[in-house]
């Protein structure tokens, strides 16, 4: 055994009655502030963990391998440390041990796996990104978005690095734990300084700064950093390229109204108002029959993608997105010494600049996306970009091409995603019928995923569910129940609730029961061992079938609609701060959030750093990626900041959320 392997430690925090269990390297210390905890140790980075009690000392007790022993220190608290029940002043722990300091009672667990220990020292003066093996396979099997368009680019290899070779930003007093702010200006850089901070200006930043707004923060006090000044710029991208035009709907529900956090008058109200007096009054009638009548005697009702952004655009107005918009990809995130936030961000080519907050918020959404490995093979051995293809990023030369030439199309992944494929491909047989699809599954679906006494239906092994996850996940009691479970529940609930699944539109199962039985659309189950292209230029995907050996399968195009990817480890500003900081991710490689979102290991002082979005992914909200999951999240993180008295600031009550509601339906600024 090393003597620097990572531990599991696991407790219920004492006032919140959240599980918490970070698996952490020692040097550990433990303590009520985070300043008074020593940054290093014998030239080791400390995990500093802040226990939030009264109980707890200000540096309480320290954690540490001592010839591979490990061995706890008591730092001269006042109330002391007890292993197993016993006051000590020094003991050694074994695996299993509790280590009860104030209210908290820890287990520490020993891992089996050596895992590559993330304290080795920097070697050189720079915050990197990990280099390791792993997340160079990681990077290859992503398609990264471009820092400059914004837009999914395959020609950008692998994650970038924070600070590229040749670089010297951000600077090396990004290497401290807590950053001067007399060193930050000293760099002579621009440095600008706000009260709450978003990055990402996406969606989740969005529907935050709509709230605090609504909660009477003013526009001076708020900045959104981002890439594009329409909120939904990387959505909306995201849904063209996946086949998902202005007027086809999305995937949720008639009040998940990013622009109305009440979510009335509902977009099912607006559309068919909309259709009535322009005389479609039996349009108009069958979307209240489907909001009334869903999901048991009417097809769920969902909105159509350009009325969302319409009423985005809208809301950005009423609310001065412009003038707290600034554009800037954030590079790194420290915490200051003085208890708030410096992020570093770049505006173009050698143009920096730094931003201090007290409350950042952080929205980065999804850093990459995932293309199965075999296909990234291929690209890069043939560099062949225009017959494999990701569903994700633009591929609109393929329905092209099949619309005058016709062709045969192999589908990998049967999600939503792939239900969207089949639809564009079935419009464009009415172009050209010389065209045939095959549908690639790994193995055959004979029935759904069951929870309690609920399964989900299957039909030509697709699996059905309205939305992406159960509807009480947002509201209702599965929210609840993933609150309070424990990391390891959480993860199994996550995946009896999510998986692939579409949304079970009488039109797209249609079209799967037209395709099979006029013999265009075929299923075929296997896993795929490689891709090659033959001599007429077309791919040929080797399969192993079970009990049939191995076939193989030709085709014009591939289309991956496996998948978008989240994980920090694929996103370099994540990544870079929970390295230095040494944060826990949960079970999924996300970042960990209390149950109102907050980074709590990344709190200082009074500042407070929250997450959003799909980077939570695996922690107590099952829906984090949906319009009403990024509202809830949203809801909860205002509420938390209201309660810690976060200056002008006023939760929203019954007047004043009434009077909101009145200046939104009027079009009146909420200020
Ligand atoms: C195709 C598709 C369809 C969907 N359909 C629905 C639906 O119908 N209903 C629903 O409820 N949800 C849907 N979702 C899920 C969810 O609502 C969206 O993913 C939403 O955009 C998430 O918001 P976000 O802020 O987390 O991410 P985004 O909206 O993607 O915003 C993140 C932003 O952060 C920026 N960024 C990242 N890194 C940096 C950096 N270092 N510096 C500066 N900026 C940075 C990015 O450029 C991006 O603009 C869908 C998602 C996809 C992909």
């Amino acid at each position: 055994m090393t003597n620097n392997l990572p531990i599991q430690l696991n407790w219920k925090d004492p006032i919140t009655g959240e599980t918490r269990d970070p698996r952490l390297t020692p040097p550990i210390a433990f303590g009520r502030e985070f300043v008074r905890m020593p940054p290093e140790y014998q030239g080791q980075r400390v995990t500093r963990m802040l226990l939030n009690h009264d109980e707890v000392s200000r540096f309480h007790a320290l954690l540490e391998w001592q010839y591979n022993q490990l061995v706890v220190n008591d730092q001269g608290s006042v109330n002391g440390i007890y292993v197993n029940g016993q006051q000590l002043q020094h003991s050694v722990i074994n695996s299993g041990d509790t280590l009860q300091i104030g209210p908290y009672i820890i287990t520490v667990t020993y891992t089996i796996a050596a895992t590559q220990p993330t304290n080795t020292p920097q070697v050189n003066n720079r915050p990197q990104i990990s280099n390791s093996p792993q997340a160079n396979i990681r990077g290859n099997s992503t398609i990264q978005f471009n820092p400059s368009t914004n837009l999914p680019d395959p020609s950008i290899p692998q994650p970038q690095q924070v600070t590229p070779l040749g670089s010297s930003f951000p600077p090396p007093i990004f290497q401290e734990q807590l950053v001067p702010v007399q060193g930050i200006h000293a760099t002579g850089l621009p440095v600008d300084e706000c009260e709450y901070l978003t990055v990402g200006g996406g969606l989740g930043s969005f529907i935050y700064v709509d709230l605090l707004r609504l909660s009477g923060v003013k526009t001076e006090k708020i900045i959104t950093l981002g890439l594009d000044d329409q909120p939904y710029s990387r959505y909306k991208c995201l849904c063209l390229n996946s086949q998902i035009p202005l007027h086809e709907r999305l995937r949720s529900n008639s009040d998940s109204c990013p622009d109305n956090i009440w979510g009335w008058p509902s977009y099912a109200l607006r559309e068919a108002w909309h259709d009535f007096i322009r005389g479609k009054v039996n349009n108009s009638a069958q979307y209240l029959w489907k909001v009334f009548a869903e999901p048991t005697f009417a097809e769920t009702y969902t909105p159509r993608a350009g009325n969302v952004f319409d009423s985005i655009d809208r809301e950005t107005k009423r609310i001065g997105w412009e003038r707290m918009y600034r554009y800037g990809r954030v590079r790194a995130i420290r915490k200051t010494d003085d208890g708030r936030y410096c992020v570093a961000y770049s505006r173009g080519r050698g143009d920096h600049a730094f931003m201090v907050c007290r409350y950042l918020h952080l929205a980065t959404g999804y850093p990459a996306i995932q293309f199965l490995p075999d296909l990234q093979a291929y690209r890069e051995k043939y560099r062949d970009f225009k017959s494999v293809v990701n569903a994700y990023e633009d591929h609109n030369h393929v329905y092209q091409k099949l619309e005058s030439q016709g062709g045969k199309v192999l589908i990998r992944g049967r999600g939503i995603v792939a239900s969207r494929i089949i639809q564009r491909i079935y419009e464009a047989r009415k172009k050209n019928p010389h065209i045939t699809i095959l549908h690639l599954m790994r193995s055959p679906k004979p029935q759904g995923n069951k929870f309690a006494r609920a399964q989900r239906p299957v039909k030509n092994h697709f699996e059905f569910q309205p939305f992406n996850w159960p509807k009480a996940c947002w509201g209702g009691d599965l929210r609840v129940m993933l609150e309070k479970a424990s990391p390891d529940e959480r993860q199994s609930l996550l995946a009896q609730w999510g998986g692939t699944t579409t949304a079970d539109r009488i039109d797209w199962q249609n079209i799967t029961e037209e395709g099979l039985s006029e013999g265009w659309y075929k299923i075929e189950f296997g896993k795929v061992t490689k891709v090659e292209r033959d001599a007429q230029n077309r791919t040929i995907t080797h399969i192993e079938e079970k009990g049939f050996g191995e076939t193989t399968l030709d085709s014009d195009f591939i289309i991956d609609a496996t998948g978008l990817d989240a994980k920090v480890e694929a996103n370099p500003l994540l990544d870079d701060f929970v390295k230095h900081y040494h944060l826990p991710l949960n079970k999924m490689g996300r970042l960990e959030v209390a149950n109102d979102f907050e980074l709590l290991e990344m709190r200082n002082q009074k500042g407070k750093m929250y997450a959003a979005g799909a980077i939570t992914l695996g922690g107590p909200y099952a829906a984090v990626d949906s319009f009403l999951g990024l509202q809830y999240c949203a809801l909860r993180t205002v509420d938390a900041l209201a309660k810690s008295r976060a200056p002008n600031l006023q939760r929203l009550n019954i007047f004043s959320s009434f009077g909101q509601w009145l200046k939104w339906a009027l079009n009146q600024s909420p200020s």
